[in-house]
C-alpha cells in the first residue's frame, strides 16, 4: 500500500480489508506500474512470445521467442502466470519450461472459480447480489462446511468472494457425488425472529405478498422463492396464514440449490497448484536448480483465498526477486 500511496494512488479499504484505489478502476493501478517501469527505463516488449528457455550447465543462458530471436541475460525472472483466463496470455508455458527443467509442478487445476447450479430458474436470478448470506454445502443430506458472506448470482451459477473461496472443496465433494448448496438468506435472525419480521411486514399493509417481500429481499429472488412453494405470489398480506409464514420461513432460510459443476479454467480467477515450494529459495525467489532463474507470483504452488492475496503475492515475490538479481549484479 506504502509502494502505491508514494506513487500517487489513493486506496480505500472495504469488506473484509479488501483494498481498491478510489478510482474504483484497475486502469489506476496499471498505470503507476507502468509509469514506475517507465521511470525505471525498463524496456517493455510486446507480442514477444518466449517458445523455450535453454539451460546450460545449471544456468539459464537464453530463451527463444516466437519470432525466432534469442535474448541472452545474466538473470532470468519467470512469471508466466497459471492457466486461468487464457485470454490474458496465461496458458500454463511456465509449467512446461519447468518440468523439462527438472522443477517440480504439482499439476494446476481450478481455484477461485464460479459455481454452476442446475436449476434452470438460476438465470432469472444474474446480476443479484446478497451482502450476508450462510452458505451451507450438504452431500449426501449431511452438512460438509459453510461460510457467511456476499454472494453474487449469474446466469448459471453463483459467484463472490465467498464462493469463490468454497469453490476448491466443492470441486473435491464433486469427486464423491451429488452437492447441494443451502443459503440462509437471513444469517442474523432466528426462525422465531425471523417469523417476527413477517409479522410486522404483513401487518403493516395489505399488498400482495410479492410486494411486501420486495421490501426485504430482490424482486426476482421473492418470485423464485415464491415458486418453490405452494403459496401465491398475488396473496394479499392479510389474508396469509400461520402456516404459510412458517413456510416463507423455512424457504428463506433453506433456499436449496443442486450444484451441477464448476464453470472452466477461462473463469477462474487462479489455479492451484505449481512449482514445489521446496525448490525455490524464498528469500531470493531463485530456483534452487539453477542460481539465475527467479520463480514467481502464480507459479507457486501456494494456496489462498480471494481478497487480494493474489496480487500481494505476484507483488511481493517479484520485489523479492528483483532487488536479489540487484545484489547479486552488484557483487
Ligand atoms: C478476472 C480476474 C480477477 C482477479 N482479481 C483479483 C483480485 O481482485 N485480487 C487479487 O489479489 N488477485 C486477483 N486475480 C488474480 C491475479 O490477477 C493473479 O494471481 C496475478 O495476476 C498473477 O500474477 P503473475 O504475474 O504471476 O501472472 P499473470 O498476471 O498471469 O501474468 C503472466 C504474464 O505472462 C505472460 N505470458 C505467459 N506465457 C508467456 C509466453 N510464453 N511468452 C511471453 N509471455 C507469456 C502473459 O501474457 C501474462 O502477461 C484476478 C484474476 C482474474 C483472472
Amino acid at each position: 500500500m506504502n509502494f502505491f500511496h508514494e506513487h500517487g494512488m489513493e486506496t480505500k479499504v472495504e469488506d473484509n480489508g479488501r483494498v481498491f484505489p478510489v478510482t474504483d478502476s484497475a486502469r489506476t493501478v496499471y498505470e503507476v506500474l507502468k509509469n514506475y517501469l517507465k521511470d525505471n527505463k525498463v524496456e517493455i516488449e510486446n507480442k514477444a512470445e518466449v517458445k523455450n528457455i535453454i539451460a546450460d550447465n545449471k544456468k539459464i543462458s537464453s530463451v527463444i521467442l516466437a519470432d525466432g530471436r534469442t535474448l541472452k541475460a545474466r538473470s532470468f525472472i519467470l512469471a508466466t502466470g497459471v492457466k486461468s483466463r487464457p485470454d490474458t496470455g496465461s496458458t500454463g508455458d511456465g509449467f512446461k519450461w519447468l518440468k523439462t527443467l527438472g522443477h517440480t509442478v504439482i499439476e494446476p487445476d481450478v481455484s477461485l472459480v464460479p459455481i454452476t447450479i442446475k436449476e434452470d430458474w438460476i438465470k432469472n436470478l444474474a446480476g443479484i447480489t446478497l451482502p450476508k448470506t450462510k452458505i451451507t454445502i450438504f452431500q449426501d443430506n449431511k452438512k460438509q462446511f459453510s461460510r457467511t458472506g456476499k454472494i453474487l448470482f449469474t446466469h448459471v451459477g453463483l459467484s463472490g468472494p465467498t464462493i469463490l473461496n468454497m469453490s476448491k472443496n466443492v470441486r473435491e465433494l464433486l469427486n464423491y457425488g451429488k452437492v447441494m448448496i443451502q443459503l440462509d438468506l437471513f444469517p442474523d435472525q432466528n426462525e422465531g425472529e425471523l417469523d417476527n419480521i413477517l409479522i410486522n411486514l404483513f401487518q403493516e399493509n395489505n399488498k400482495q405478498l410479492k410486494n411486501s417481500l420486495a421490501t426485504l429481499l430482490p424482486s426476482a429472488l421473492v418470485i423464485t422463492l415464491l415458486n418453490q412453494s405452494t403459496i401465491s405470489p398475488e396473496i394479499k398480506c392479510h389474508s396469509i396464514t400461520r402456516e404459510n409464514r412458517k413456510t416463507l420461513v423455512k424457504l428463506l432460510k433453506t433456499f436449496s440449490l443442486s450444484v451441477k459443476g464448476l464453470l472452466g479454467t477461462n473463469k477462474a480467477i487462479i489455479t492451484s497448484g505449481g512449482v514445489a515450494l521446496t525448490e525455490v529459495n524464498f528469500k531470493t525467489m531463485q530456483s534452487r536448480l539453477y542460481d539465475n532463474l527467479y520463480i514467481i507470483g502464480d507459479l507457486l504452488n501456494i494456496d489462498r483465498p480471494s481478497g487480494g492475496f493474489s496480487l500481494q503475492l505476484c507483488w511481493t515475490t517479484g520485489y523479492v526477486a528483483g532487488n536479489s538479481i540487484e545484489v547479486e549484479n552488484n557483487k
